[in-house]
């Protein structure tokens, strides 16, 4: 009887229940470890400051039917965009559905994850245990470990927090807050804090597109689906002068015009935002430029007092269980894998859900997963120059959007789902050329 290659996944968050869920399906020996007591990752919900949990309020930012699972859709009565409550009941929905419970064990951190010399993974378990794998699928996570803005907390009179320790807007109240940035995060943070707060400043060093949630009466990520078949050079233009008939000009917001086109950059979605700033509750800021006591100077000359300063800059991206020499994208600038899952020198180690999408995570994650298993049964084969195909992946970021950290793993929603689609066919093709050449 043919062996049935062992295979891991690190984090049952809506990435690795993906995973399982397909390796299951394909007939592999799947074991999801799972250091939280359930499944859900960054959409379980918790004041515990050490979590990375979504906030009290927040409503998913892709609408509902472009953040289904590609073989589960969302509940008909959820609205546009669902809830965290409600996502997590999906994801939650999704497992039991599948039977994946009992492949997964909650409560168990992967401590390390070591690569034999036959290409095997022996995982160290925060139970005292040790498991090895023919395959490891890593599917833990990027928005957990915060990224701070140099010089501010140690020079800052006041309260520092990051939006990672963000959960509700309750010790806010009268209270003159400074948010720092202007991605979801940091927009998210801004509006909700300005209902209890005496005032609140938001600091955005760079001009940044915000994204009212619908256009039209439909969400926007709908409308700009449609806008996907027309070449790159009429798209961006299109996506830009809507926006002009949504929002108008930023510069009526007290914001900078954004120069590069829309689809360049990770935008925000947020309708509130730019409603609250014209409604004076809340005030745009340049960058800071230094930050003395409980006051902050920003790039323009001006400057305000605060009582606390809320960053929203970001995740570094961390495996705290492999070898710093062995894979260290903290500090990165460039991830080259193939498919963003691939990595040249290690043909039993996948990533899944390493990217950035204008969009849901999971229904791509769901599609690497197609693609991982159909690769760990046999059926699909890779390019036989990966390296090549890895940097090249990589050289595509960089000409589809603005070189930053902030687009180190940042892909397109639509194009990237059709060229996995198209990556899995072809992978297949070879998998059969190569089944002929054997028999022949
Ligand atoms: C405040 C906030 C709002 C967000 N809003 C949106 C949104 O509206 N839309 C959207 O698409 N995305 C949003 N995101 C992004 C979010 O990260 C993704 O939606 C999604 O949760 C990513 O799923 P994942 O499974 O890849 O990672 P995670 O959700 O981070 O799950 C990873 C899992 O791995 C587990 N794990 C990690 N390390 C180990 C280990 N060593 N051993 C065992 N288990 C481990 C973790 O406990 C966790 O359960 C938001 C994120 C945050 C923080």
């Amino acid at each position: 009887m043919k062996n049935v290659p062992r295979v891991a996944v690190i984090g049952a968050g809506c990435s690795g229940i993906t995973a399982l869920k397909n390796c299951l399906e394909k007939g592999l020996d799947a074991t999801c470890y799972e250091a939280n007591a359930d499944i859900g990752g960054n959409w379980i919900y918790s004041e515990q400051e050490s979590h990375s949990s979504v906030c009290e309020t927040t409503h998913i930012i892709s609408s509902k039917t472009l953040s289904e699972y590609l073989d589960f859709p969302m509940p008909e009565d959820y609205p546009d965009y669902p809830s965290h409550e409600q996502v997590l009941r999906y994801f939650r929905s999704y497992a039991d559905h599948f039977g994946l419970r009992t492949h997964i064990r909650f409560n168990v951190r992967v401590e390390r994850a070591e690569l034999g010399e036959d290409q095997r993974w022996t995982l160290t378990l925060s139970d005292g245990t040790t498991e090895v794998f023919d395959y490891l699928l890593t599917a833990n996570g990027h928005h957990h470990h915060a990224r701070h803005p140099e010089g501010i907390a140690e020079a800052f009179a006041g309260r520092y927090l990051h939006s990672h320790d963000y959960k509700h807007n309750r010790s806010f109240k009268d209270e003159r807050v400074l948010v720092v940035g202007s991605g979801n995060s940091g927009c998210d943070c801004a509006v909700e804090i300005s209902r209890v707060a005496a005032s609140v400043d938001i600091s955005i060093r760079r001009a940044h597109y915000i994204i009212p949630k619908f256009f039209l009466g439909k969400p926007a990520d709908t409308f700009n689906k449609g806008l996907q078949y027309l070449p790159g050079f009429l798209r961006g233009p299109l996506q830009k002068l809507s926006l002009r008939f949504q929002v108008g000009k930023y510069a009526a917001y007290g914001l900078e015009e954004p120069t590069e086109p829309v689809t360049k950059t990770h935008p925000t979605l947020n309708s509130e935002l730019l409603y609250k700033i014209r409604h004076g509750k809340v005030h745009p800021r340049r960058g800071i430029q230094s930050v003395a006591g409980n006051t902050v100077h920003f790039t323009d000359g001006s400057q305000g007092t605060y009582d606390t300063i809320v960053a929203a800059t970001g995740y570094k991206i961390t495996f705290p269980f492999f070898d710093r020499a062995m894979i260290n994208y903290e500090e990165a600038d460039r991830i080259p894998l193939f498919l963003r899952m691939f990595h040249p020198d290690y043909p039993t180690l996948i990533f899944i859900g390493l990217f950035q999408p204008q969009g849901a995570i999971w229904p791509l994650s769901d599609m690497q997963s197609r693609v991982a298993a159909a690769y760990m049964t046999g059926e699909y084969v890779l390019p036989s120059k990966l390296g090549q195909e890895a940097e090249a992946d990589s050289d595509h970021i960089e000409r589809e959007f603005t070189r930053s950290k902030r687009h180190t793993i940042e892909v397109h929603y639509h194009a990237f789902m059709k060229r996995l689609e198209r990556e899995l066919a072809k992978g297949r093709k070879r998998a059969l050329g190569k089944e002929r050449e054997l028999v022949g």
